[in-house]
């Protein structure tokens, strides 16, 4: 059982993908929804209004516990600015909200990731946050000019693009594979 924060954005998209992989997929609007889950994916959209739903429904705690306990997270764009320092504080790196620009700077770019086979993964970037600064605990796993849009710390997975909008689900399978993984292991 796979929950996708749904207090704004990109959740219905990262659902059909979830779904189609086999997952079942849960909606996270409060805190009650995130019992039992396996994994938590959070998606792209805004996040100053996601700020403001987190603390409306009191998520932040529940969400901070649930990831300390070993629940594989995926924070994607938005997603992943709100596993960050200055926001929940899971995730040991700064975000630089809007890095590349604008909407009108939105992109395309074909990203290699170690242990994905297959070719690049094809990245949307829409008004994308980077990596500004990552800790020692946290790997890159990919970069765009010398900035850090994909990085792994733990059980946290955050890439600053949209990989539910590409048509290539092997990122989702990716942390699919490491909710199953630890599946195994308890
Ligand atoms: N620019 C947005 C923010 O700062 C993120 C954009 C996205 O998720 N596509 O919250």
């Amino acid at each position: 059982m796979i929950g996708v924060v749904a207090l704004q954005g990109g959740y219905a998209a990262h659902a059909v993908v979830l779904r189609s992989l086999g997952a079942e997929v849960r909606e996270v609007r409060v805190p009650a929804d995130l019992d039992g889950l396996d994994g938590l994916v959070w998606p792209g959209g805004e996040s100053t209004t996601m700020t403001l739903g987190v603390e409306r429904e009191g998520l932040a705690e529940p969400l901070r516990a649930l990831a300390a306990s070993g629940t594989p997270v995926f924070g994607t764009c938005a997603g992943m600015i709100m596993l960050d320092r200055s926001h929940l504080g899971l995730l040991d790196v700064d975000c630089r909200r809007n890095a590349f620009g604008r909407q009108v700077n939105s992109f395309e770019a074909d990203l290699q990731f170690p242990g994905i086979d297959g070719g690049p993964v094809r990245a949307v970037f829409i008004r994308a946050p980077w990596v500004a600064d990552a800790g020692a605990g946290v790997t890159v796993l990919a970069s765009v000019d010398g900035h850090p849009v994909a990085v792994e710390q733990g059980n946290l997975l955050a890439v600053s693009f949209h990989p539910e909008l590409s048509a290539d689900p092997r990122l989702h399978e990716r942390f699919l594979a490491g909710v199953q993984a630890r599946r195994a292991r308890s």
